[in-house]
């Protein structure tokens, strides 16, 4: 009875072995400093160069347009940021999503206290923002829209095209945080003619505490991290040498093979899927055909997700409750809240997020188990009647 199920990829996933072996010359042996030019600086500069070119061709951009950064977060803010303070002469109305990160929104409100002003685009109840929500947002001193590629929440993928045809053609500057779907979902930041993108590598096995932003060339962006002049001083601070190699070789594993480990994880997902909809009483949260292939987010009526997630912990299942980020916070999620689900279905939604590490062994221990203690926890429930238990 020593099962584990690690579901929660979306929070964060396990460093590979490969990335891992990448990585560990550059702590003890290639440890120098890459703007050294004795050859241990070398060797550390290649690393951190080569590194450049993996992330720049996994994104279908040119080395010069990545900047390394200390994750998804700083990515955002530098982005949001920057953008904000660089056409402030221009404008001040920024417009993003109810739905995003809070490294997104944080940020926003952030702003709004220095005098900019935000709208909050709303999705439909599938998670999606319509091209005609946000045309309809735009004003005359709009500089900047910030819509997240998917949710990592409910899984939905934006129209990001869409989105990138109406900002270009009033000339306004397009951010993604694409931190959920890039490593997951084919993405050619060139060709979809997105101005700033931010990723993170612990979110495509990569390490934690390092990202990158993608600054299309000719964008320039004042820089959030003021010091030397790395990342042709565009972020200052000595390179994080082992994490930059590691995103690089993890972003090159997963675009390497990514259509058919989509498929496999989808169909895994989708398994997954109809044995917990199986379930009297529950329901799918976010879009079905516009969804992250990991990412599942179910509402179970009469039960209280945080109290099932310490249940699931118990027999060796890692999920999370809604937003991980709120988890052990009263409030519902935003993101369920901003498609419209009731409080108590908000509270009910439990986030399962597989990944190319998960099998069909794992899915079927996860419906078996939440099957079992969902039954059980509804049935000391004196909420839960004999009306909600005849289906
Ligand atoms: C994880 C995540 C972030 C934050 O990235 P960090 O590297 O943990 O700072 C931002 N946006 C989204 C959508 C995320 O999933």
């Amino acid at each position: 009875m020593s099962k584990f199920v690690y579901a929660d990829n979306a929070a964060t996933t396990a460093v590979s072995q490969d990335v891992l072996h990448a990585m560990l010359p550059y702590f003890a042996e290639r440890y120098g400093n890459p703007s050294s030019i004795y050859s241990v600086g070398r060797s550390a500069r290649e690393g951190v160069d080569k590194a450049r070119r993996q992330t720049a061709d996994a994104l279908g951009a040119k080395p010069e347009e990545i900047v390394f950064t200390s994750g998804g977060s700083e990515s955002d803010n530098q982005a949001i940021r920057g953008a904000a303070a660089k056409c402030a002469a221009k404008g001040r109305h920024l417009i993003t999503t109810a739905i995003e990160h809070h490294a997104v929104l944080h940020t926003m409100r952030a702003l709004e206290k220095e005098g900019f002003t935000i709208t909050y685009l709303r999705p439909e109840p599938d998670g999606t923002v319509l091209p005609e929500t946000l045309e309809a947002a735009i004003r005359p001193d709009t500089t900047l829209v910030s819509i997240m590629y998917a949710n990592n929440e409910i899984g939905t993928i934006q129209p990001i095209p869409a989105f990138v045809q109406i900002c270009r053609a009033r000339g306004i500057l397009f951010h993604t945080d694409a931190v959920q779907a890039v490593g997951h979902v084919p993405i050619d930041a060139e060709q979809e003619g997105i101005d700033l993108l931010s990723l993170s590598a612990h979110k495509f096995h990569g390490p934690k505490g390092v990202g990158a932003l993608y600054i299309r060339k000719g964008v320039r962006l004042p820089s959030l991290i003021e010091g030397g002049t790395q990342e042709r001083g565009r972020r200052a601070g000595t390179e994080n040498t082992p994490g930059i190699v590691g995103l690089g070789e993890a972003l090159f594993r997963a675009a390497a093979g990514m259509e058919e480990r989509m498929e496999r994880v989808a169909r895994l997902r989708d398994r997954l899927c109809d044995g917990l909809l199986a379930i009297p009483h529950t329901r799918l949260n976010g879009s079905r055909a516009h969804r992250l292939a990991g990412n599942l987010n179910i509402s179970i009526d009469g039960i209280q997700a945080e109290g099932l997630l310490l249940l699931l912990d118990q027999n060796g299942i890692c999920a999370s409750a809604g937003s991980a980020c709120a988890t052990g916070a009263v409030q519902p999620s935003h993101v369920l809240t901003a498609i419209g689900l009731p409080e108590e279905a908000a509270h009910a939604a439990l986030r399962l997020t597989l990944d190319d590490v998960n099998t069909d062994e794992d899915v079927d221990y996860i419906i078996e188990t939440i099957t079992r203690l969902v039954q059980h926890l509804r049935s000391l429930s004196p909420a839960w009647g004999p009306a909600q238990t005849t289906h």
